[in-house]
């Protein structure tokens, strides 16, 4: 094969690859109602499929529209098919862009807008990769398909339609994360841990609300917590802080006045992703330690209930533990590393009190495992444990695939 040849096809669609990236771009393919015929994520998303399998289709590969929900493009043939999977599909545009999102704008070496490497550019690199491919004339062992889902970014439908209509290639990779390679993720699950409390009433310190956390794949740099002055001045309040934070490196907590009678408590952190929670401090999980050591919590008492103990029990299975150590679900593997587990959100409104954490599980790791094990840890305190795809559904479904530890 003369790999020179290659190189100069490459170079050769430099322009037309940019100008195209700008297309695509161009396209706000985010996922919005109404759903059509053949467009189960709306116009846009459908117009873009349009668009990258008219593109496909004008360098003579193959095409094929999986009723809106993907497309694909093949080339070549062989006893075995090797998949790339990339979607075409964006998140929504946001705020704050210094270039606008959809204009594809060029500005020191780089292409400014939506999709531009998640995942746009790379798929249609990799498109661009088969047509060289098939200028050059390379003689193929196996078949090439690119898949291009319309789905990734917000539930994955579209592979699970694709799968359930056409047999998936043999082998394959996606152009979806970083460079240069990641050949292995981590499998996800979200745990919620949650037990309805017994009141506050007559408590030295009663706990009226807990708060922390937006999305369990963050972790959380504050968390806060009204507490009552009925029995403690917010004077020895804020002294006795200052002694939890004395006793343990990396705490930072404050307390303030929060209308009659009333204080409330922030524990400051540090913000990390949760696939790499050991660069972050939990402000969660420094709360409820604090709120433990502070005796804060329900008129309960340890062992009948109530959210002195369910902080307690909150603090010693979780606490700032991000190896799953104290809820028991630790473990770890060569080739994936260790398992990690974030406290993301933290909510108690006086009546449940309720935990989400993000777990990211090596190969050695299995969901039935972890979830029995946590429960194991958990319930004897009270706590319930179930499975949860998001705080908004709270459902049970864990995936393998659609968390890595470094895909955000
Ligand atoms: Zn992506």
């Amino acid at each position: 094969m003369n790999y020179e040849k290659l190189d100069a096809i490459v170079a050769s669609y430099r322009d037309e690859l940019i100008a195209n990236i700008q297309k695509w771009v161009s396209i706000p393919s985010v996922q919005a109602a109404p759903a059509g015929e053949n467009a189960p994520f709306g116009a846009e998303v459908r117009r873009m499929l349009d668009t990258a399998l008219a593109d496909a289709k004008a360098f003579g590969f193959e095409v094929r529209d999986i009723d809106g929900y993907a497309g694909d493009i093949s080339f070549g043939s062989g006893d075995k098919t090797m998949g790339m999977l990339a979607h075409l599909d964006v998140v929504p545009l946001g705020d704050g862009w210094t270039h606008d999102p959809l204009g594809g704008e060029i500005a020191d070496g780089r292409i400014y807008g939506r999709g531009t490497t998640d995942d746009k550019g790379p798929a249609l690199c990799a498109l661009y990769a088969m047509r060289a491919v098939k200028e050059a004339g390379i003689p193929m062992k196996h078949g090439v398909r690119l898949i291009l889902g319309c789905d990734e970014e917000t539930g994955m439908s579209d592979m699970r339609y694709y799968a359930s209509k056409l047999q998936m290639p043999d082998y394959g990779f996606s152009p979806d994360a970083e460079f240069p390679v990641i050949n292995i993720e981590k499998g996800g699950i979200n745990l919620r841990l949650s037990k309805v409390t017994g009141g506050e009433a007559g408590a030295e310190i009663p706990v009226y609300s807990l708060y922390a956390g937006e999305r369990p794949n963050v972790v959380p740099a504050e968390a806060k917590a009204v507490v009552g002055l009925d029995h403690i001045a917010l004077d020895e309040l804020s002294a006795r802080l200052a002694e939890i934070e004395k006793a343990h490196e990396k705490f930072r907590l404050s307390a303030a006045a929060a209308g009659e009678g009333r204080a409330e408590i922030t524990a400051t952190g540090v913000n990390a992703h949760a696939a790499m929670p050991q660069g972050g401090v939990n402000a969660a999980g420094m709360l409820l330690i604090a709120l433990k050591e502070l005796g804060a919590g329900s008129a309960g008492s340890e062992n009948g209930g109530g959210s002195k103990n369910a902080i307690a029990v909150l603090a010693d299975a979780v606490g700032m533990d991000y190896t799953g150590r104290l809820l028991g679900i630790a473990c770890e593997d060569e080739l994936s590393g260790p398992l990690t587990c974030n406290l993301g959100i933290l909510r108690y409104d006086g009546n449940e009190i309720s935990a989400l954490l993000d777990i990211r599980y090596p190969l050695c790791g299995d969901e039935a495992q972890i979830l029995g094990r946590a429960a194991l840890t958990a319930a004897p305190a009270g706590l319930g444990v179930t499975c949860a795809t998001s705080p908004a559904t709270w459902t049970c479904a864990t995936s393998r695939t659609s968390t890595s530890t470094s895909k955000r």
